[in-house]
Parts: structure tokens; C-alpha cells; sequence
């Protein structure tokens, strides 16, 4: 994996910046993005560039904007030369049901858990295409698989990244590149946090007696994942092993979909 670049999309935090490093321990060079305070991300940058001996660059790509989307592509491209992989990993949550879901909650949703995999993915592939290699990976979730009430924009979307997912596997099956969609469960990232915390001030019960009522809901292994066990699994995947596995959708889940 040694000079290979990876592009990391929603980085800064949780489950994408836990990717991120995983890749920078296998000798990947990064773009990190999204969202936080300046000296904060300076901070994780230089942290994985000094840990991990690997170039880590930084782009503040708005990804509901497509026009940020390819001029982060572009920064990468001049920075390191080529762009091996990328991981479609940021994503929004926004909880309501459909007859009172915000319209513009709907399209942000939208917009950052499918639109800018598309986004990236066609700003990425003629440089994979031309160089015979490249990794396109989706972070969907169990919501890409089976559905929850109140979450419509987010498993649509991710619904959506499944099927985005294996047209590029297709259309690109003997170009050297493949494209899969990761599937976790629970993992316990502020974006979880803040569902935690919700369901903890609804009910009047503790955080973690919250945290073991979604457990118990959804996932039976009644354990959280960790963004390193899915860093672990996108990592398999950009290597050669992984050549042949295309246009599929990988679970970590504890049993979540199995049910
Ligand atoms: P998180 O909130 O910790 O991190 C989200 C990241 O996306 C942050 O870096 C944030 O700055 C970035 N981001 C958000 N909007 C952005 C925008 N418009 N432009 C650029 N960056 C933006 O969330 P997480 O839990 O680490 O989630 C990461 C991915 O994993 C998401 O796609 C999420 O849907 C998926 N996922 C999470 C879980 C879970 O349990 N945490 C489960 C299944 C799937």
C-alpha cells in the first residue's frame, strides 16, 4: 500500500477518522476533510503525519457542493499525483417522520450520504481508469440494508449507496477497480452520541442505560463496533486480496440484518 493516496471523506471525526488512520498505519498518503475548528484538525493532521510517516493533507470540501467535491478531487490529484482510493464515508443523520421531515433536511441528507459518492466517484474514476487501479468505498450502513422508522432520508440514502455501489463495480469490473459498500451497526461516534442522548432526555433514564436500549433494539451482539474494526475492513479492501470482490455490501453489524 506504500505511496498509494486515499481520499477520506468526513474524516475529522468518528468512524471516518478512525479509517483514516488505519489506512495511514498501512503506509497510505491522505486527504483528510470535514468539518471542525482549524487548530483541531491541524492537530489530527500533523498527529497521523508524524505517527504514521505518510503525507496527510487537509480539504474543507462542503460535500452538498459538487463544485468543492471536484476541487478536493483536483487538490489531491496535484498533491500526490493520483488518487488510489476513495472512501465515501461522511454522513448526517436527521430523525423525524415523513410527514414532518424538513424539506431541506431531506436534501442535505441526501446531498452528503449519496450525492457526493456519486460526486467523487465520477471525479476519481478517469484517473483510476487511466492508471488500472482503484478502490471506490461506500460507508452504507445497516440502514442500507433494512430500514427504521423516522430515518426515511438516511436509509434512502443509504438504500441508495448499495445500488450506486454496484453500477461502478459493473462499469468498471475489468478496469482494475472495484466498489463496495461497508455496512456497520451501532458505532459509538458523536453521531450516535447525539441519538443516545436524545433517547436518554425522552425516556428521563441515564446515557448508558439509553446506550444499552439501542443496543438491545438493533444489534445482538449488544456491543458497539469500533471505527478501527471498520478502518480494518476498508484496508482489506484496497489491498490485492480483495481484487475480485466487487459490487457487494459488507457487514458489521453484530447480527443487526441477520434478525
Ligand atoms: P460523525 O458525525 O462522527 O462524523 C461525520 C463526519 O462527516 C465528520 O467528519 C463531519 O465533519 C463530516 N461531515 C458532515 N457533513 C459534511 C459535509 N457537508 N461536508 C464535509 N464533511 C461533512 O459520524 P460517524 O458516526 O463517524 O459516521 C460516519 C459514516 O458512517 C456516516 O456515513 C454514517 O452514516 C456511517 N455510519 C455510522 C454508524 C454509527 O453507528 N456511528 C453506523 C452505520 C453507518
Amino acid at each position: 500500500m506504500k505511496n498509494r493516496t486515499a481520499i477520506v471523506t468526513g474524516s475529522t471525526s468518528g468512524i471516518g477518522l478512525g479509517i483514516a488512520t488505519c489506512l495511514a498505519r498501512a503506509g497510505v498518503n491522505l486527504m483528510l476533510n470535514g468539518f471542525g475548528e482549524a487548530g483541531e484538525i491541524e492537530k489530527l493532521r500533523s498527529g497521523i503525519e508524524k505517527d504514521y510517516g505518510v503525507r496527510v493533507q487537509y480539504h474543507p470540501a462542503d460535500l452538498r457542493k459538487p463544485e468543492d467535491i471536484r476541487a478536493m478531487v483536483a487538490a489531491a490529484e496535484k498533491a500526490f499525483g493520483m488518487v488510489d482510493i476513495l472512501v465515501n464515508n461522511a454522513g448526517i443523520q436527521y430523525v423525524s417522520p415523513v410527514e414532518t421531515f424538513p424539506e431541506e433536511k431531506w436534501n442535505d441528507v441526501l446531498a452528503v450520504n449519496l450525492s457526493a459518492a456519486f460526486h467523487g466517484s465520477k471525479a476519481v474514476l478517469p484517473g483510476m481508469q487511466k492508471n488500472k487501479f482503484g478502490r471506490i468505498i461506500n460507508i452504507g450502513s445497516a440502514h442500507a440494508q433494512v430500514a427504521s422508522k423516522d430515518k426515511s432520508a438516511y436509509v434512502a440514502a443509504k438504500h441508495g449507496l448499495i445500488g450506486l455501489s454496484k453500477v461502478i463495480a459493473l462499469e468498471n469490473a475489468t478496469k482494475g477497480i472495484t466498489c463496495n459498500t461497508v455496512c456497520p451497526g451501532w458505532v459509538l461516534t458523536p453521531l450516535v452520541q447525539k441519538q443516545i442522548d436524545a433517547r436518554a432526555a425522552r425516556e428521563g433514564i441515564s446515557a448508558a442505560e439509553a446506550s444499552q436500549g439501542l443496543l438491545a433494539e438493533k444489534q445482538p451482539a449488544m456491543e458497539f463496533a469500533t471505527a478501527e474494526q471498520i478502518g480494518d475492513m476498508v484496508v482489506y479492501l484496497c489491498g490485492s486480496s480483495a481484487k475480485l470482490i466487487t459490487g457487494t455490501a459488507l457487514t458489521i453489524d453484530g447480527g443487526w440484518t441477520a434478525q
